[in-house]
């Protein structure tokens, strides 16, 4: 029936509805201001920021510039040499103009970081777990994908993409994990995703046992190493690898921008595996590729981090400092496993009035991180010591801690 163009239906409220909801949200503690820093390379992790009371420095504890690779004077140099050479935009999908030697550049580097035969790189790590899981998936008739409980948002939308049957097993319990296994037909496709080190909470996969579950089940292994690559391992090639496993995963995701101090995301695994998402990924073949002067710049940054032992190691000691001045002031905190510290708080208003209270008192940026990043009643305080910092700072930060908490 062909609709008449006289007859207007009154427009519904759409924005009302879009401002109760954030409202809403406001009212829960749970909406987000972004603190506008102002970055100094030079400096680093000090940033400048406008208050009320004019501007004022304060030490950043927030930030998974781990290594401070985004300021590292080769990088930049890299970064502006290809700029002036390539331009900014690459102008194309990778099928379209858009593959510079530089990308392949970048691809060979993370292939042998990870002692896998091909990587691809995408926009974003979020974008390269959301492609690489659902593509994958929707390869094989019937795939069953059994996930962490605490796998990042990105590899859910992957699995919710992938439109594939899903398990969801306790966060790195393996009995749980076998338990869901043992009930599938052995034939029956499946993938097993997990990430190495938690972003929130810090806690490490329990990679060897995932790894035997799979071989027993007869399980592709696909683990996000995003907080682990260039701080783990002798070459920074992520747990996998330090636990000499990465020939035993099929697909290590990781990213650029953590670490490596700079933007971008990527997967590495087997020529067959690359191969296959590179032909049928949507969101690899539907968007522009990465900058060429970002490819060249983290081309630079994962082959300084590779032969940079002593770099990784100031991070460690960094890391071990900061939680021996906690001990010291009895402030409670989680995540001894791995790099990430958290203190509890429980509770978003109070989550909030602490680090705003930090910042303006005491000159420390702590981000609340609150729901959705975390369950509710999980808020939290996420604090990163890079490998940037000095005894000074972290000394000033368990001082602040102690009176703010
Ligand atoms: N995976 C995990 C575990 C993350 O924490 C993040 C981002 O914070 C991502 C993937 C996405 O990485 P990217 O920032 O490169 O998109």
């Amino acid at each position: 029936m062909a609709f008449q163009t006289k007859i207007v239906a009154p427009k519904s409220d759409y924005t009302g509805q879009l401002s109760a909801r954030l409202d809403l949200l406001k009212a829960q503690g749970n909406y987000r201001y972004f603190l506008p820093l102002q970055k100094s390379a030079e400096k680093q992790p000090v940033f400048e920021v406008d208050t009320e009371g004019g501007k004022k420095s304060a030490t950043n504890w927030t930030s998974n510039d781990y290594l401070g690779m985004s300021v590292d004077a080769d990088v930049i140099s890299a970064f502006v040499a290809a700029a002036k050479q390539d331009g900014i935009g690459s102008g194309g999908t990778r099928n379209i103009s858009g593959t510079t030697t530089r990308h392949l550049a970048l691809e060979n580097a993370l292939a042998r970081l990870h002692n896998k035969t091909s990587a691809l790189i995408f926009g974003s790590a979020y974008t390269a777990n959301s492609t690489a899981i659902s593509t994958l998936a929707r390869a094989f008739d019937n795939c069953i994908i059994f996930s962490d409980a605490e796998n990042h948002a990105s590899m859910i939308e992957g699995i919710k993409l992938s439109r594939c049957e899903k398990r969801v097993f306790r966060h790195n319990d393996a009995a749980h994990l076998a338990e869901l296994l043992a009930k599938e037909d052995l034939e029956r496709p499946k993938i097993i995703a997990f990430e190495s080190v938690y972003s929130m909470s810090g806690t490490v996969a329990p990679i060897q046992k995932f790894v035997d579950l799979a071989k027993h089940f007869n399980a592709l292994t696909y683990i996000d190493e995003v907080h682990a690559v260039g701080l783990y391992g002798e070459k920074g090639e992520g747990v996998a690898g330090k636990l000499g496993l990465s020939d035993q995963i099929d697909v290590i995701n990781g990213t650029l921008a953590k670490a490596f101090g700079c933007v971008g995301g990527y997967i590495a695994a087997s020529k067959t595996i690359v191969d296959y998402v590179r032909s049928f990924g949507e969101g690899f073949i539907f968007s522009s590729s990465m900058p060429p002067a970002i490819c060249a710049a983290a081309t630079e940054s994962v082959e300084k981090v590779v032969i940079s032992a002593e770099i990784r190691l100031k991070f460690h000691k960094n890391v071990e400092i900061l939680r021996e001045s906690f001990e010291a002031k009895s402030i409670k905190f989680e995540g001894k496993d791995a790099h990430i510290t958290r203190i509890v708080i429980g509770d978003s208003q109070r989550c909030r009035a602490i680090t705003d209270r930090l910042l303006h008192e005491f000159s420390v940026y702590l981000q609340p991180i609150n729901f959705p990043t975390v369950p509710k009643g999980e808020e939290c305080l996420r604090i990163i010591a890079t490998a940037r910092h000095t005894e000074a700072q972290i000394f000033a930060l368990a001082e602040a801690l102690e009176q703010c908490l």
